[in-house]
């Protein structure tokens, strides 16, 4: 694509046009090989994945550890033996791990109880990006219409073997690729009974500093047929928060000041993954600019709480009679989540949605660190960051939208330098970011930028 002139229908009658800017769907081209790993995720697999999780009657965190045929102990080694299986794949870049952590007792765990997460980290190929990590998850423990019901059976199949299967089968395909960060895949356990697993992860990964760009959950991403009657096998919603979670009192300060609550790398986060699957998989992202469902949660919670970019992958329309619920019949309807209400192909398309995104993260650039704005009195906008310290970074793109435009909407390349002067936009009128490219045009998630000292009171003028 050449230098065009934005043709976005967000464009307003003022913006001053630009030989060098460009819509941001035509900056980018498709790699090779992302494109074969979408092409490699494969659906039946899938389907294997979550008829063997649901043969093990129930994988409530509370029930037997112990026993190889029923129960959460059965499905923990399941899953261990399987990540194995693709580590041997993976000429030993990948790491298998059982992280077991004793969780004391808590509003749905009656008495302390020993927990499992089935991590499985695929080690990143360049120096410089190694320690920089993507977590992809979903929980492999159930639940029937009790948390606490440790004996019921609790086939989960939706909820959520169809995450865990979708992960099982992203880390079989890209085990076998090499990607310049790491890739964690991880089944992670208690979700029902609290966010327990999920908690624990990101706990240790903060204490550890581990450097974690972004997670992603997939959970309840089986179902293309909702409550509602609705069938829709091309579309997943993808949640996002605007605010983080974890905002001090002087980053809300500053935000109040100059904006913000729709730019957090979150939403830089969900902003990437559209932009970047939608040229790869034939799905809609459905952003959805909240933290999750209304008033509901999920394991990306606790890493947003700690700082860490994080969205959750969801179908659009859920049906609640296979959600938590005892395997009955009643009225002539049936209850329970059965594998014969999750869509295998439609799961396979959300894998393959998450698999371009954390492939083209894994392949590009860190997001640029310490971009600000300067804040002096402008017609113009001037931005600077910190230089990358990946040595193939070939330099950086300006990106910007008109303030109430949902998604980027225009790019200009300026070269590898570390401040740029934006003539005739002002940053009072437009939403700026800065992005990294390398030389073979991969590009990072957006970083919006700040002020370069927090606002405590806005100057009246
Ligand atoms: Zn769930």
């Amino acid at each position: 694509m050449g230098w065009q002139e934005t043709s976005s229908p967000q464009s307003s009658t003022n913006r001053p046009r630009s030989r060098s800017s460009r819509a941001v769907s035509s900056t980018q081209r498709r790699d090779p090989q992302i494109a074969r790993i979408v092409s490699e995720i494969d659906s039946r697999r899938i389907e294997d994945t979550i008829r063997k999780l649901v043969s093990f009657g129930t994988r409530n965190s509370l029930s037997d550890q112990n026993d190889p045929q029923r129960g959460i102990g059965a499905a923990r080694d399941w899953l261990f033996a399987e990540f194995q299986k693709v580590a041997a794949q993976s000429g030993g870049r990948m790491k298998v791990e059982k992280q077991t952590f004793e969780q004391a007792r808590a509003a749905r765990v009656p008495q302390p109880t020993m927990m499992t997460n089935v991590v499985a980290t695929l080690r990143g190929t360049q120096a410089e990006s190694a320690d920089r990590v993507y977590v992809v998850s979903g929980h492999y423990d159930s639940m029937c219409t009790s948390p606490t019901d440790a004996k019921c059976d609790a086939p989960g199949a939706n909820d959520d073997a169809s995450g865990t299967a979708a992960v099982l089968e992203m880390a079989r395909v890209m085990a076998r690729y090499k990607f310049e960060a790491t890739i964690v895949f991880m089944a992670v356990v208690g979700e029902e009974q609290g966010l327990l697993g999920s908690t624990y992860f990101a706990e240790q990964a903060k204490k550890n500093n581990m450097n974690i760009e972004a997670m992603f959950t997939n959970d309840i991403v089986g179902n293309s047929l909702g409550g509602n009657g609705v069938r829709d096998r091309r579309t997943v919603r993808v949640f996002s928060e605007g605010v983080p979670s974890n905002e001090s009192q002087a980053e809300a300060a500053t935000r109040r000041s100059v904006g913000g609550e729709n730019d957090s790398a979150s939403r830089q986060l969900a902003r990437f993954i559209k932009e970047t699957s939608e040229r790869y998989v034939p799905m809609k992202v459905w952003m959805v600019y909240r933290r999750d469902r209304y008033s509901r949660g999920g394991d990306h919670i606790p890493f947003l709480e700690r700082g860490y970019a994080a969205v959750r992958f969801t179908e659009p329309n859920e049906n609640y009679q296979h959600q938590h619920q005892n395997v009955r019949m009643e009225n002539g309807v049936q209850y329970g989540d059965l594998p014969q209400f999750v869509d295998f192909q439609y799961i396979a398309s959300v894998a393959r949605v998450n698999a371009a995104s954390l492939a083209a993260l894994a392949l590009s650039p860190a997001r640029p660190k310490n971009v600000t704005v300067v804040t002096r009195l402008s017609n113009d906008t001037e931005l600077k960051w910190e230089a990358n310290k990946e040595t193939d970074v070939a330099g950086y793109e300006i990106v910007w939208r008109d303030t109430t435009a949902a998604t980027w909407t225009n790019s200009r390349a300026v070269g590898n330098v570390l401040s740029y002067v934006v003539k005739g936009m002002s940053k009072d009128n437009y939403f700026f970011g800065v992005r990294a490219v390398d030389k073979q045009g991969n590009r990072s998630p957006v970083t919006y930028p700040r002020p370069p000292a927090p606002v405590a009171t806005p100057t009246p003028r």
